[in-house]
């Protein structure tokens, strides 16, 4: 057995805190209440068993049906782009493990969380309410078209990579929204979408490699 790897729950506490140090205070993660919610929430309780001693590793990690959680400092440069104060109402593509899900759960007043596999999405919404995440609505789905029945979010963010920005997503960003996003193929450029009175800016906030959003009937 390697003792290195946390098996005790204090291990993990003393990871995540060291995970938070390292790769997000140590790198340019500045937002005083994303670094709280990454220091509180078990990133080890959302992945798989198998995985859970690398829960607070600098890599992504499988979840299963081929899909990965980010690493923690592309979740926290994502979370941290869209300028949480805690009012907003903000959409996620791409439910997966849940684990970004409960980083946002603090940080706003309702998430929204779209999977387009049935067994992920199943499973993140029975954790997240295992885990005391009450302002999660988790939906099987597909999220290049949105949830038009909660429009306008005030935040969303993309965990999956589509080829465009889907045009759904555009329309359901409210006026002076902010949309996290890769965008490309296998490699990805991570965009800051911002909605204006006259349109949309974008800006490149750096290069990532998420899976690819799918499009078509869920699975
Ligand atoms: N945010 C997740 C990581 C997601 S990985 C976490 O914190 O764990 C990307 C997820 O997007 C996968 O689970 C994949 O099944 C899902 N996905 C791919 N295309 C999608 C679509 N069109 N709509 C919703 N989810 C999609």
């Amino acid at each position: 057995m390697n003792t290195s790897e946390p098996q005790l729950p204090d291990d993990y506490a003393l990871a995540r805190e060291r995970m938070v140090r390292e790769q997000l205070e140590g790198r340019d993660i500045r937002d005083r209440r994303v670094l709280e919610a990454m220091r509180s929430v078990p990133r080890h309780e959302l992945v798989p068993e198998g995985v859970r001693p690398y829960a607070y590793e600098d890599r992504p990690l499988p979840i299963g049906r081929g899909q990965t959680i980010s690493q923690p400092y592309v979740v926290a440069a994502m979370t941290e782009a869209l300028a949480l104060d805690g009012d907003e109402r903000v959409l996620e593509i791409g439910t997966g493990s849940g684990y970004q899900a409960a980083v946002l759960s603090g940080l706003c007043r309702e998430v929204y969380s779209i999977e387009l596999e049935r067994e992920l999405a199943d499973r993140a919404r029975a954790d997240l309410e295992r885990l005391g995440y009450r302002n999660v609505h988790v939906r099987h789905g597909d999220g290049y078209l949105g949830w038009p029945e909660h429009a306008p979010f005030d935040a969303i963010v993309v965990t999956a990579a589509p080829t465009e920005v889907p045009p759904a997503l555009v329309e359901q960003l409210a006026v002076g929204g902010r949309m996290a996003i890769p965008v490309g193929h296998m490699f990805q450029d991570l965009l800051l979408v911002r909605r204006t009175e006259e349109g949309v800016e974008r800006q490149v906030l750096m290069g990532v490699r998420f899976v690819p959003m799918r499009h078509g009937a869920p699975e």
